[in-house]
């Protein structure tokens, strides 16, 4: 991949990746690196030591007090963060709302809003999705309707990731039943403490909490927290979901995720050797270590092209069909190295406690967490009819 960057992208490379090993937290990064999952408190203290060093908003533009990297410095950034080990910073509030606070939000919301997201003083939550409303969200029935200064807000939003972590969910609300459905809908800033708010866990097959319902009965929200118009909503989702599918590289992960597996193959005997060295295996290994660099490339390539302003409808689909597979190929391979191994056990919530080496113990939990990557951001098929119309028309 070194040869598709150039010098001044290889410098900043080695810039960060000797910003990480002076900056990011031994047991921060022991604790992502064993196959954890981060926890809120890494994450708020890693962001602070992003900020310090200008790095707070990350992929944001000078104007807004980012350190305005290049697409393929932002792609760098986030790989050697997530091969070091480093909690990934809450997308929902730095790349999903503070753009759409950038381009359509009121300079108050501009002033509060967004420094308190390059701190992660604010954890920012999604809420989109409504029974009856996934991938057709504009048929989305949470209503909010005007009361002098307030909306009062009642519905239902589900599947809202860390809503339970979260301090401000960002929201899309009807306001209208009138005009075509697309128009009616508009975008809230919420207060999560706001009397009237419920948040409900929704447990995943992994055992774990990390999806949620909230339900919302006669809650107050301020009018300065409506971004942009009344009514256009739907425009602001649609841009904010196309950030939300540039997004989703997740190449760090994947390469994080391939030194696990191999670790794991070293570890584990069958046949009288270390499954690492069984042919099979390694063919399979292979064909992973092949679909990434090829991904890894293409990647660079994509975003080459958006650096020369050349964006493609393409480009977001196509990358999120691929990397959603090839995660959950390598949490499958994972699995299969670690054979009955990785059998979950009845208790302690899917965790596999029975074996010695603790890594073990999240890789069925993994490969189960991770059959979300082809639903969530757009399910694949949904991806799959938006590549088609670009290529067929
Ligand atoms: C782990 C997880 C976390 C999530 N986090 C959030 C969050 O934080 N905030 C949020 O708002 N939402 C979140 N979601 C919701 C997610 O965006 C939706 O689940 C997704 O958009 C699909 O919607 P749905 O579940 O209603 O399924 P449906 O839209 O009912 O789809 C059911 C099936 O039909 C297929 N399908 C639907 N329409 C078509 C079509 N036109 N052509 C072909 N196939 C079609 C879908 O691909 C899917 O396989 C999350 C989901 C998951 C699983």
């Amino acid at each position: 991949m070194s040869a598709l960057l150039t010098e001044k992208e290889l410098a900043f490379r080695e810039e960060v990746r000797a910003f990480l090993a002076s900056e990011l937290p031994d047991d921060i990064s022991g604790w992502i690196l064993s196959g954890e999952l981060a926890r809120r408190e890494d994450t708020i203290a890693w962001a602070r030591i992003l900020h310090r060093r200008g790095w707070g908003g990350y992929t944001w533009p000078r104007k807004h007090s980012g350190p305005g990297f290049t697409p393929i410095q932002r792609y760098l950034f986030e790989d050697e963060c997530a091969v070091a080990g480093a909690p990934e910073i809450v997308p929902f509030g730095l790349k999903m709302v503070a753009p759409v606070i950038m381009e359509f939000g009121s300079h108050w919301q501009r002033e509060h809003f967004l420094p308190r997201i390059a701190r992660l003083d604010d954890w920012w939550c999604q809420g989109y999705s409504e029974p009856g409303a996934g991938s057709d969200l504009a048929s989305l029935r949470t209503r909010a309707r005007r009361d002098g200064d307030f909306y009062i807000v009642d519905g239902q939003k589900t599947w809202t990731t860390e809503a339970h972590e979260a301090d401000w969910i960002f929201c899309l609300v009807r306001t209208s039943t009138e005009a075509r459905k697309q128009d009616g809908i508009s975008f809230l800033l919420i207060d999560l403490k706001s009397p009237g708010i419920t948040i409900r866990p929704i447990i995943t097959f992994d055992g774990r909490h990390e999806i949620n319902e909230v339900w919302f009965e006669n809650v107050r929200v301020p009018i300065q927290n409506l971004v942009g118009e009344e009514g256009r909503g739907w425009t602001y989702a649609k841009y904010l979901l196309v950030h939300e599918r540039l997004n989703f590289g997740g190449m760090g992960f994947c390469k994080r995720e391939i030194g696990r597996l191999k670790r794991l193959a070293q570890g584990v005997r069958r046949n009288g050797g270390p499954v690492i060295s069984d042919p099979a295996f390694r063919a399979r290994l292979a064909s992973l270590e092949m679909r990434l660099a090829a991904l890894d490339m293409t990647n660079l390539r994509f975003l080459r092209a958006a650096e020369r302003g050349e964006t493609s409808e393409l480009h977001p689909p196509y990358l999120k069909i691929l990397s959603s597979h090839l995660q959950q190929d390598i949490a499958e391979l994972q699995v299969r190295a670690l054979g009955s191994f990785a059998m979950p056990t009845a208790s302690s919530e899917f965790r596999n406690e029975t074996v010695e080496d603790p890594e073990f113990a999240h890789v069925s939990p993994r490969y189960c967490n991770l059959r979300k990557t082809t639903i969530y951001a757009g399910s694949n098929e949904i991806q799959r009819e938006i590549a088609a119309k670009h290529l067929l028309g």
